[in-house]
């Protein structure tokens, strides 16, 4: 399989180069030039297999050319059984046509695992592979640093320096990162917000002599490798299901559910992709409009929801717009320019036929928390609730299941929980003894110069 990038104008490259390049040099990112189809028989066959050998055979046509058949195997069988649940994401029926995909059974009880642990092992294989090493910089408000952190450990090839606001993250999130002694993993709380943060990490991207120096490489959220691994539980659930399905999705970025329409794209009989947004709304204002518009950014209890811009959106703008990268381009930079940008009224209408979008907020998902709870006896997270919430408000065809995403495990929003229902969720047994462990981090001011002295001397990196 070769990839293509949404603007269109950057090399076409193999997947194994798609991993490392992140973003494409024209600022795009990258697609697969052609999706490969599941026949309805193969699609029968998954629901009976472990998750791990569907999860080989839905990204194979994807990976094929750049990885060893043997290797790959052995890269996915070793990804899942870091997960603590033998289905890896169990389904779980609520009543009423719902089911609760639970994509939370990771190291570090996110659905970002699902994706992350799959590619620290693809990025230390092609590392190890070409003899090159990396060093990889983020920012973060919570999770995504501790799911990096977890995917990267003790990974000869790589540097993981993850920075965030210091005194800002909840307890039990600067625990999950910073109680990771690996030699490999470095913590900075930076005096700063999350946004400074971001800013950082930025500016050192930006510093090319820096940058090349270090290697420097990210894993956010549009690396096709993460989206690649999140198809697998759409088709596996569908599959289980048997027949037509709805997933509902709390969207940020939008990969968790773009995955789910490739999944679509492949042949999996999926009818309707609800899009569940916190306050801070964009997609569902966008499928009001037409029209995509920035807004500031506010803080829920929701927090890895908390954004402005849903980058992989870019991803169905481009299949929206017929795979013309020069379109895509041209709204792009409008939308970059201007903060808005109106996508015209046949592309609306494509999305909408896919597509529905709604907005939970904060008092909606205390709502529904409690409603999960006395209903079912099931404790969700407040990104769960956002989900459930778009579910019930959207879906009308009671004839089609929908599977609605379960991306927390409820202890990491311990407070939005308590508040609702009264009750404060745990920690499962393998975390238990996070308060106990000892942490490592170093407190560092909000000043580049500072920041990349911290960087430097943490890089194993000669030369
Ligand atoms: C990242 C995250 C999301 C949003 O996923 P996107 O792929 O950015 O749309 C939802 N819930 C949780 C718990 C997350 O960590």
């Amino acid at each position: 399989m070769k990839y293509v990038s949404t603007r269109g104008t950057a090399p076409v490259l193999p997947f194994d180069d798609v991993l490392l390049t992140g973003l494409a040099r024209d600022g795009g990112l990258y697609l697969p030039e052609s999706w490969p189809t599941i026949t309805p028989s193969r699609l029968r066959a998954f629901a009976d297999m472990r998750y791990a050998e569907v999860a080989v055979e839905v990204m194979w046509p994807f990976v094929e050319g750049a990885i060893d058949e043997g290797i790959f195997v052995e890269l996915v069988e070793d990804a899942y059984r870091s997960f603590r649940h033998p289905d890896v994401v169990p389904l779980v029926e609520l009543g009423g046509g719902v089911w609760l995909l639970e994509l939370f059974h990771g190291p570090t009880l996110a659905f970002k695992d699902v994706a992350l642990q799959l590619v620290g092992h693809l990025f230390e294989h092609e590392l190890l592979k070409r003899g090159e090493r990396v060093t990889i910089v983020g920012a973060t408000s919570g999770d995504t640093g501790s799911a990096a952190i977890e995917a990267c450990r003790d990974r000869e090839p790589i540097d993981i320096c993850i920075l965030h606001p210091h005194e800002r993250v909840s307890e039990v999130q600067r625990r999950q990162m910073t109680t990771v002694l690996s030699p490999n993993v470095h913590n900075l709380a930076v005096e700063g917000t999350f946004d400074d943060c971001q800013d950082l990490v930025k500016a050192m991207f930006n510093d090319l002599p820096f940058r090349d120096r270090f290697h420097l490489s990210a894993v956010n959220s549009i690396n096709w490798a993460r989206i690649l691994a999140q198809t697998v539980y759409y088709v596996k659930a569908a599959a289980q299901l048997g027949g037509p399905v709805a997933f509902s999705v709390p969207t940020g970025n939008f990969g968790n559910i773009f995955a789910g329409w490739a999944a679509r794209q492949m042949g999996v009989p999926i009818r309707r992709l609800v899009i569940g947004s916190n306050r801070n709304d964009i997609l569902p204002r966008f499928f009001e409009s037409g029209v995509m518009a920035m807004h500031g950014v506010t803080p829920t209890s929701s927090p890895s929801m908390d954004i402005q811009v849903s980058s992989n959106f870019e991803r169905l703008l481009f299949e929206l717009c017929g795979r013309n990268g020069a379109v895509v381009t041209h709204l792009m930079t409008r939308f970059r320019a201007d903060g808005t940008v109106d996508m015209g009224e046949s592309r609306l209408g494509m999305a909408r036929e896919i597509f529905d979008a709604a907005r939970i907020d904060d008092d909606a998902v205390l709502r529904v928390i409690a409603a999960t709870y006395e209903r079912t006896g099931r404790i969700v997270d407040p990104h769960t609730a956002v989900g459930l919430g778009a579910a019930g408000l959207l879906h009308h065809d009671p004839a089609t299941p929908i599977v609605s995403l379960a991306t927390a495990h409820p202890a990491k929003f311990p407070d939005a929980v308590e508040e609702a229902i009264g009750i404060r969720p745990e920690l499962p047994d393998f975390l238990g003894d996070l308060f106990e462990r000892p942490e490592r981090y170093e407190v560092v001011a909000n000043d580049l110069a500072a920041v990349e002295a911290h960087v430097a001397s943490s890089s194993r990196m000669e030369g």
